[in-house]
């Protein structure tokens, strides 16, 4: 069908802002008629009925507040935005890296809703932060749920490292009750522990912010993070920290955040790691983690080709 050409309507529209009660939505409005064909810069306009081509509607707000917020003024709906914001979380903390004066656009496949604005599910959203943009698409999976991705085709949202360093073997496994060698007791083992030579650099599995570092008895030398949630992960027995660290520091995936060593109650060098889901600790060499999928390559053909269509609106 569409294989010959696309026609569509492109609408731009700007939110109204809540301090500017006299500014129509409408007096803003400028309506542009695009027709394409492939291979043909000069060909006429194809035929091809109204009713069939895509109108797309392009709406810009400003951030005054909130993600949400400006999300809403652009009319999508609470559960969909809910959904956009995991989707950025992994590039952006929603909730403090956006400042008045940010900017949220968003196109919408309007051709359906007759100028009702039914369409609440953005095909494509950005967010353009100081002088970066961000980007995200809509993708459909085959079950018809809607998932967003970056322009390459792989999925948004915080994703997770399995492991933390390099290590060169488990030297204890997760378990609920184990004999403890050093406090002689049973007791249970809320994370694995990975032996690697003392030095060796650990790093965060995950974006996140320091819930605490320093030193606590058992633990030694010990850093937590609290990841997007539902996940916290713990750092234990480090010989020391990353410089510049302290409690409320931002930390990105990979970062280093300290080093193997034995402090606290530890018979060697090895990393104490734990994962917790909802504040309970749960096996990390097993736990469902959030990790990043990209399109199968019959899909991401179709897809590229909306993202360069939809890249050309934002
Ligand atoms: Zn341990």
């Amino acid at each position: 069908m569409s294989s010959v050409c696309a026609a569509y309507l492109v609408t731009h529209e700007r939110a109204a802002r809540n301090d500017e009660p006299d500014v129509s939505l409408r007096s803003k409005d400028s309506t542009t008629a695009i027709a394409r064909a492939p291979g043909s810069a000069s060909a006429p306009p194809p035929a091809v009925p109204a009713a069939q081509a895509p109108t797309f509607t392009v709406r810009e707000a400003p951030v005054e507040r909130t993600f949400a917020a400006a999300a809403q003024s652009l009319g999508i709906d609470a559960g969909t935005t809910a959904i956009l914001s995991r989707a950025f979380r992994d590039e952006l903390d929603l909730s403090r890296d956006l400042k008045a004066g940010d900017r949220v656009s968003a196109v919408f496949d309007t051709s359906s809703d007759n100028g009702t604005g039914a369409a609440r599910e953005p095909l494509a959203v950005r967010i353009v932060r100081g002088s970066s943009a961000h980007d995200v698409f809509l993708h459909k999976n085959p079950q018809g749920q809607p998932h967003y991705y970056s322009k390459d085709g792989v999925s948004t949202g915080p994703a997770f490292e399995r492991y933390p360093l390099d290590f060169t073997r488990v030297s204890s496994a997760f378990s609920l009750r184990r004999f403890d060698p050093v406090v002689h007791r049973w007791q249970s083992h809320d994370g694995v522990d990975l032996a690697a030579p003392a030095g060796t650099p650990v790093r965060a599995t995950a974006r996140g912010v320091i819930r605490f570092i320093g030193r606590q008895s058992g633990y030694g030398n010990v850093v937590v993070i609290q990841n997007p949630a539902p996940f916290s992960t713990t750092f234990a027995h480090l010989s020391h920290f990353a410089k510049g660290l302290r409690a409320g520091s931002r930390v990105v995936r990979d970062q280093v955040i300290g080093y193997v060593g034995k402090t606290g109650w530890t018979t060697g060098p090895h990393l104490h790691f734990e994962v917790h889901v909802d504040d309970v600790p749960q096996d990390p060499l097993k736990v469902d983690l959030p990790q990043k999928k990209s399109l199968a390559a019959d899909e991401l053909r179709q897809f590229e080709l909306r993202v360069a269509q939809l890249t050309a609106l934002l």
